[in-house]
């Protein structure tokens, strides 16, 4: 039988399990992930705010992996040989396999600036962020550095959980959320400005220090907790691992979700650019691609002809406010209420349901 390796426990292989556990494919299968708690990102900003807790807001691999038939193994790679297919794991072990399905997300973009690697604290792993938070609680004031959508989402959750802490949002680009409709920028900084929270725009951090963040044109941040949600980077591991990768270091795949350089290596998620079709690195796209990978994989374990898969354009996004109140976009449309944080909250709770068994 052929030996699949699943590694990483992200938004893509619940999906793969989910399918598994219907369907076992002609395979040996085993999952590699560091914890068997797997945090959904799309309530964490609300387990900052306090809307839940963080057990509430992370999946359990080890029921699902199970059901499919898995081996669960708690590890990390730290290297791939794609010549040799085999994995290197943080305990020293090597992994063989026959086929490889990798979804293990990006790491936060740290920059090599006085203090940004002690003192500013990554937006992931987030379990970590939220442990550093606890700890930091009493924090006069709070920053992030990143208006993408992790970051208007982080300060609004700390401002909301701090009413009274002083919050500022920097970014180095003209506009919060650099990329997405002018109308919904609009709308986020409108509300960043009933909340009373700073927005400081064209600004480049030259340094992080314990009470401040510093600016290269010598202003002064304050800032006791500071978070970095600077967008996402490919991980470390995959510089010399063989596979094909994109200028940014990214798994490069084609349509069947099939590595460009080493057919038997599926990748899909943050970890992966699509190069025919990429899309933004998020949550909703790695949830996106879960079913066609879970299909591919099924079909490459049985030798049958895989399926090309296009990932739609345009996704919805929805912004949490902080308190129980959401922004939603999409394409070029946008509308607020409180009304949009329950939908959310249900779009949420029906994720977490569908994969708590
Ligand atoms: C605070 C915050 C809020 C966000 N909100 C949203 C949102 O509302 N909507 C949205 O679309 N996106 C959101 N995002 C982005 C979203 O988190 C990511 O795009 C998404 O998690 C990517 O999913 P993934 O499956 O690629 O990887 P991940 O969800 O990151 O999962 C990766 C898995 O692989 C494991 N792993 C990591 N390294 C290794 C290794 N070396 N070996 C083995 N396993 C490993 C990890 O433990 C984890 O289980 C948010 C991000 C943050 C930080």
């Amino acid at each position: 039988m052929k030996r699949l390796v699943l590694l990483g426990g992200g938004h893509a292989h619940l999906f793969v399990l989910e399918a598994f556990a219907r369907e076992q494919p002609d395979a040996v299968v085993s999952l590699i992930t560091p914890d068997a708690l797997t945090p959904y990102s799309g309530m964490m900003p609300g387990v900052i705010a306090g809307h839940y807790d963080y057990r509430q807001a992370c999946i359990d691999l080890a029921p699902l992996a199970a059901r499919a038939g898995c081996a669960l193994r708690l590890d990390a790679a730290v290297s791939l040989d794609a010549g040799q297919r085999q994995i290197r794991l943080a305990s020293g072990e090597l992994i063989d396999y026959d086929m490889l399905s990798i979804d293990t997300g990006s790491t936060p973009r740290i920059p090599d600036l006085p203090g940004a690697d002690s003192r500013a604290h990554p937006v992931k792993p987030i379990g970590q962020l939220l442990e550093r938070w606890h700890t930091a609680r009493a924090a006069r004031a709070a920053a992030v550095v990143g208006a993408g959508a992790a970051g208007v989402e982080i300060i609004m959750a700390l401002h909301h959980r701090q009413p009274l802490m002083r919050c500022t949002l920097i970014d180095r680009a003209p506009h919060i959320l650099d990329g997405l409709p002018a109308g919904l920028q609009r709308r986020v900084m409108a509300e960043l400005a009933r909340q009373q929270i700073d927005v400081v725009t064209e600004a480049s951090v030259s340094g992080v220090e314990a009470d401040a963040v510093r600016l290269a044109d010598g202003r002064s941040i304050p800032s006791h907790f500071t978070v970095w949600a600077t967008g996402a980077a490919a991980p470390r591991w995959l510089r010399d691992c063989g596979l094909a990768l994109d200028p940014g270091g990214f798994i490069a795949t084609g349509p069947t979700l099939q590595s460009l350089s080493h057919p038997e290596v599926f990748a899909a998620g943050d970890v992966a650019t699509m190069i025919d079709s990429p899309r933004p690195k998020s949550g909703v796209f790695a949830v996106r691609a879960g079913p066609p990978l879970a299909a591919n994989l099924l079909r490459a374990a049985r030798g049958d002809t895989l399926q090309p898969w296009t990932p739609q354009t345009r996704a919805l996004l929805l912004l949490a406010c902080g308190r129980r109140h959401a922004i939603a976009s999409r394409g070029g449309w946008s509308l607020q209420g409180d009304w949009v944080w329950r939908w959310k909250d249900r779009i949420d709770r029906a994720f977490m349901r569908r994969f708590s068994g």
